[in-house]
């Protein structure tokens, strides 16, 4: 058994913040600064309380659809992405819209579009609840069918005989290698998209994590339940071996799972903040993982442009650092 002074954090980088979610971020907070309160929200901007109860205190009003939004007020979309429904809804209401839709996940859109116009079926492997998922089925919706898991690979029954499939942006990348393998041997000629969709924040942290699986006992996600891509990342490392938990922030940190864990992994989601991450480190210290050292796995130095409505603004926010 280690003693305390062997117990260590590793902190796992590329973690926490994308350059989708950053840009999100950074819309609705200038929006704020540029225009003032009320600015509506449609869903949450990302998947992730802490974010959204910030943007809220300062004056974000956060909605579920657009009809919650009273007529000729500001609205932005959030990083997920809305179906073309939305968008006229908006129109339909005089919306003034600011668009923070990550710019991976309107390329998918955009590919649902292409396909629709020469394809029966559209397969887009996801998850059926997800709000990027029901934007991205909401471009075709009579030809598209969403697919979750091998075995709803082997089941799925298509229309036509052209058929291509897309994918979330924020999914295992091993798990929806193998749905792919499936639709591939049941239909040999379907297409793909030109690129993986799978986004390369979601590819980087869950690389991350499969590679503490040869350096760690125990792996700590920080992020919401309800974010796709930080609930990835824990099943990653369960099928590498490497026990994880998924938490918010550090008051869900449980002792009895320290037993016999001399070293830590920690990440978080793509929507999940540093400053939560910190203080996940500072809580683990009085644990007696009294060692922090930083792991770097990837490099990432991605940046999004903002939307043209915001432009004018000085950019400052823009540059924030995402580690
Ligand atoms: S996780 Fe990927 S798709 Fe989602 S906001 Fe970040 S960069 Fe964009």
């Amino acid at each position: 058994m280690a003693s305390t002074s062997d117990k260590s954090v590793l902190l796992l980088k590329p973690r926490g913040f994308c350059a989708g979610v950053v840009r999100a971020i950074d819309i609705v907070e200038l929006a704020l600064s540029a225009y003032g309160p009320p600015l509506y929200v449609r869903k949450e901007i990302v998947h992730n309380q802490h974010v959204v109860k910030d943007l809220a205190s300062r004056g974000a009003i956060f909605v579920n659809e657009v009809d919650d939004v009273p007529p000729g007020a500001r609205l932005v979309y959030s990083a997920h992405g809305v179906s073309p429904a939305v968008r006229r809804a908006a129109r339909d209401r005089n919306l003034r819209v600011i668009d923070a839709t990550c710019p991976l996940v309107t390329k998918v859109h955009l590919e649902a579009v292409k396909f629709a116009k020469t394809h029966d079926t559209i397969v887009l492997i996801g998850h059926k609840e997800h709000d990027e998922t029901i934007g991205t089925m909401g471009e075709a919706p009579e030809r598209t069918i969403i697919v979750s898991s091998p075995a709803e690979a082997e089941e799925v029954e298509i229309r036509g005989p052209k058929v291509a499939y897309l994918t979330q942006t924020t999914l295992s990348v091993d798990e929806t290698a193998s749905i792919i393998g499936v639709l591939r041997r049941r239909f040999p000629t379907i297409q793909a998209p030109p690129a993986q969709d799978i986004c390369f924040a979601t590819e980087n942290r869950q690389d991350a994590v499969r590679q503490s699986a040869e350096f760690a006992d125990l792996l700590l996600v920080v992020g919401s339940v309800n974010s796709s891509n930080s609930r990835r990342m824990v099943e990653v490392a369960a099928r590498q071996g490497l026990p994880g938990h998924l938490i918010d922030d550090e008051t869900e940190i449980r002792s009895n799972w320290f037993e016999g864990v001399d070293r830590i992994a920690v990440s978080a989601g793509a929507s999940a903040p540093e400053s939560i991450v910190q203080r996940v480190v500072t809580a683990l210290n009085e644990f007696g993982f009294a060692t922090v050292r930083e792991v770097e796995v990837v490099e990432e130095n991605i940046q999004f442009p903002l939307p043209p409505e915001l432009h004018p603004v000085p950019q400052t926010a823009h540059f924030r650092s995402t580690s």
